[in-house]
């Protein structure tokens, strides 16, 4: 920790912010601060953006293989440095220091894999079908973007973003969330000794979000807005986006049906709702959020993920043995309760958990909900905590209809030993990604992404890069 940089980063530069505000870190574990960091300010951010502007067009005439060698070494730094990062994560946000070390490679990945894709930008000559006119077709970086990463996942959220951005040779302002600014911070001094050029990326570190990000977003000098967030800012920051015409990815929420037919594997389909409702303690956008199971085998599904679940070590991410660290504040916290309040006074039965313990620290138990009343509010509302509710379902189009019935499509989950169903099922439901007999869909190699209001556009894969890339066109008659 006491490495670990606690100012804004501006062309190359730590810096105070201007006005000299810092705001707290504070520890989810035992709700008090670690440190203080930089608070910056619509100055502090002009700066930034003024920063990302001027090393635009020299970066942008990088040789591919010169950003690629970059991220092959902020990669191999990053990795030499797992157990650091992972203490460091654990202490802002609060997982447990595997799942903490599990992040850091995932994170790393994405560097790793767009080093790969830095080389692979392709453009063509064409002939049209003219027979006379050729088409010359060009890849290009989109300009200075604006990067803005939620805290469920400090490192990776992160990497995901810069990772493309360099590779495609746009400079960045990246604003992480104020409740997990080390690990950017932390990103950005590897960045740095890894080669990348001042002004390339800058980080603020703010409690004002919208102050600092406003203005960049209408003032016509940020030409991308990469987001991960709720939908409810994401929507928020699509109309800001709108006046300067900037494009955007948007990562938003989820509302993830999991769905368990009668022929499914109940040993996988509890192994699999154990990794889409506890990675990260069901503070994930993939957190399978509604267990559909059919009513023939519902009871038992139930009561086997509810052994599970019990048998969960919850405590602080630091100790060892722990499986369940805390949630991210007292808000978070505060939301899971009201959510299976809901649903327990609409009926649902508790087949484990459900009462927050006494003490510090923000911690919820993992909890099994069965008979979930439809109507429940944790059916429209990302729960964001360790707590999976059961409904039944009887026939295949019904559970797709109830599936699809939400205005978020992130992903969604299918247990059956039928390929033919699978298949079906899958190609119905209305998402952008779908765990078949898996709970884990998340991997650099793959686009990952939602449709409907969880978002727009994806992050890794081959796709991903093309968010931060423009097409020019050149028209080349021939006589
Ligand atoms: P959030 O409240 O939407 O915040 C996300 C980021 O946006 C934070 O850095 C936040 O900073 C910032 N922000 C909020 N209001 C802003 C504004 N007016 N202008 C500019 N920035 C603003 O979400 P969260 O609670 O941090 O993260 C949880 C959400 O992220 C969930 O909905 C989850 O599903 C989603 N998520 C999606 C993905 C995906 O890939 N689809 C991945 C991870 C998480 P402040 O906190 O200071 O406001």
């Amino acid at each position: 920790m006491t490495d670990t940089p606690t100012q804004l980063f501006i062309g190359g530069a730590w810096v105070d912010a201007a006005d000299g505000a810092t705001m707290p870190v504070d520890d989810p574990a035992t709700g008090e601060a670690l440190c203080h960091v930089a608070d910056a300010g619509m100055k502090d951010a002009k700066l930034a953006e003024e920063a990302a502007v001027q090393a635009q067009e020299a970066w942008a005439r990088t040789a591919p293989r010169v950003r690629s060698e970059i991220l092959r070494r902020a990669y191999e730094i990053i990795l030499e440095r797992t157990d650091e990062l992972a203490h460091l994560m654990t202490a802002e946000m609060g997982k447990p220091l595997a799942e903490a070390r599990g992040e850091v490679a995932y994170a790393a990945e994405f560097f790793r894999w767009f080093s790969e894709e830095a080389v692979r930008i392709d453009g063509g000559l064409t002939t049209l079908p003219d027979g006379r006119n050729r088409m010359l077709l060009s890849r290009r970086p989109v300009g200075p973007c604006l990067l803005i990463t939620p805290w469920n996942f400090p490192l990776a959220m992160g990497t995901r973003k810069i990772g493309p951005a360099v590779a495609a040779g746009c400079t960045m302002v990246l604003k992480p969330a104020p409740q997990t600014p080390l690990s950017s911070l932390a990103l950005a001094a590897i960045l740095k000794e890894a080669g990348l050029p001042d002004g390339v990326l800058n980080v603020v570190t703010t409690s004002r979000a919208g102050e600092v990000c406003e203005p960049l977003l209408r003032g016509g000098r940020i030409r991308k807005l990469s987001f991960t967030g709720s939908t409810a800012v994401g929507q928020l920051l699509l109309a800001q986006s709108a006046e300067a015409v900037v494009r955007t990815s948007m990562e938003l929420g989820g509302n993830a049906p999991f769905v368990v037919f009668e022929d499914a594997d109940l040993d996988k389909a509890v192994d699999g709702a154990m990794v889409a409702k506890m990675r990260n303690m069901g503070e994930a956008c993939t957190a399978a959020n509604r267990f559909f199971v059919h009513r023939s085998v519902a009871q038992e599904f139930g009561r086997r993920l509810a052994e599970r679940m019990g048998a969960l070590v919850v405590g602080p991410g630091t100790r060892d043995g722990v499986d369940v660290g805390p949630l991210i504040d007292r808000r978070g916290r505060a939301k899971v309760e009201e959510l299976v309040a809901d649903a327990v006074e609409r009926g649902a039965q508790v087949l484990v958990g459900g009462r927050t313990p006494e003490g510090p620290g923000c911690f919820y138990p993992p909890t099994v909900l069965a008979d979930v009343d439809p109507g429940s509010r944790l059916m429209d509302t990302e729960i964001f905590g360790p707590v999976a509710a059961i409904l039944t379902f009887d026939d295949e189009d019904e559970v797709i209809r109830r599936a699809n019935d939400t205005p978020w499509g992130l992903v969604g989950y299918v247990f059956t030993e039928g390929l033919d169903r699978a298949l079906r099922v899958s190609e119905r439901l209305e998402v952008g990604m779908v765990g078949l007999n898996t709970g884990l869909v998340s991997n650099p190699a793959a686009p990952f992404g939602g449709v409907k209001q969880s978002g727009l556009g994806r992050e890794g894969g081959r796709v991903g890069i093309d968010e931060f890339l423009e097409y020019q066109y050149l028209a080349v008659p021939v006589s």
